[in-house]
């Protein structure tokens, strides 16, 4: 991803963006009740885009303005599935972030958890460049795990008696696997793709569903969110179903688990209801953060 060219591919489409997203849901500005945007985290220059948008479509059409962060948006997409109940665990894994956010009623976000090193799906794509596939490659990946074994034993990181309850890390697991591929590649071998996907695979899955029970040991809460977009995974989903059966386990429908506009209009509601609006001064939090939120 280069910054500047995302940010310019921003400008050129966000009002043609607009207007369709009005046109196809069939409404028009006077009868929205106000205008939500993302303020962080994310990169900057594409942030700003959205913002100048948010504010200019607002002052225009007098509506007020609501700032949204992303992670809250991912975790708010579960709402297309059912209303949400607090207080509730959330697992949030994406291109990102990898944190566990304990939230005791909506707007009150705390990370008991989150990675040292890479995210999750930032894992699933450098692996992914690795084996030489197309980015973003968790999907492809997860495609590939369901035809192959777990055979390479990669490491299961953060994992031993005396590490931290709900921290993360998979650097290590990349670093692995990517030896791995690099050994074989100096004997003239080549390693099956279906093989190391599913064995990456299952080193990440035991991780998170290992930490995530601890988690809902440890807090009572009503439901478990599952949510970014590698909660699309389906290897997640088929162990989350089997393995979490004390606890209702909510995760946002496939095309709402990667990045979209619906999921930031449904983080939006809480603060609407409460009357939390930005001023037109509103600027962009690359690295905002929950802990931040307080
Ligand atoms: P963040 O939300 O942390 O700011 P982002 O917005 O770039 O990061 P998302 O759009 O939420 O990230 O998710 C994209 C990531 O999800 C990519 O890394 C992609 O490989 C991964 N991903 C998508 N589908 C799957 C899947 N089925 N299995 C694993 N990973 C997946
Ligand atoms: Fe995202």
């Amino acid at each position: 991803m280069v910054p500047e060219v995302a940010s310019r591919h921003h400008v050129e489409v966000i009002t043609t963006c607009i207007n369709e997203a009005l046109a196809e849901a069939n409404i028009t500005a006077k009868e929205l009740s106000a205008v939500a945007v993302t303020e962080g985290p994310g990169l900057v220059g594409a942030l700003l885009v959205g913002i100048a948008a948010a504010k200019a479509f607002a002052w225009a059409n007098q509506l007020p303005i609501i700032p949204v962060n992303h992670m809250a948006g991912h975790l708010w997409a579960a709402r297309q599935v059912k209303p949400l109940e607090f207080p509730l665990m959330s697992l949030l894994v994406s291109g990102g972030h990898t944190e566990l956010v304990y939230v005791k009623a909506p707007g009150d976000y705390k990370i008991i958890g989150e990675t040292r090193d890479d995210a999750v799906g930032e894992a699933y794509d450098k692996v992914g460049r690795v084996m030489k596939l197309t980015y973003p490659a968790g999907r492809e990946i997860d495609e590939l795990a369901h035809q192959g074994q777990d055979v390479f034993a990669f490491p299961r990181a953060m994992m031993k008696h005396d590490d931290p309850d709900f921290e993360f890390s998979f650097s290590g697991l990349k670093s692995a696997f990517i030896n791995t591929v690099h050994n074989a590649e100096q004997k003239g071998e080549t390693l099956d793709k279906k093989d190391l996907s599913a064995s990456f695979q299952a080193a990440v899955l035991d991780v998170l569903l290992a930490k995530t029970k601890k988690a809902l040991a440890q807090f009572p809460v009503n439901m478990l969110v599952v949510a970014g977009g590698v909660a699309a995974n389906k290897g997640l989903r088929d162990r989350l179903a089997v393995e979490l059966l004390d606890v209702d386990v909510v995760i946002p429908p496939l095309r709402l688990c990667g990045d979209n506009a619906g999921m930031i209009a449904y983080a939006s509601v809480c603060e609407y209801n409460q009357q939390h609006f930005a001023d037109l001064d509103l600027n962009a939090r690359p690295s905002l953060s929950f802990d931040q939120l307080a």
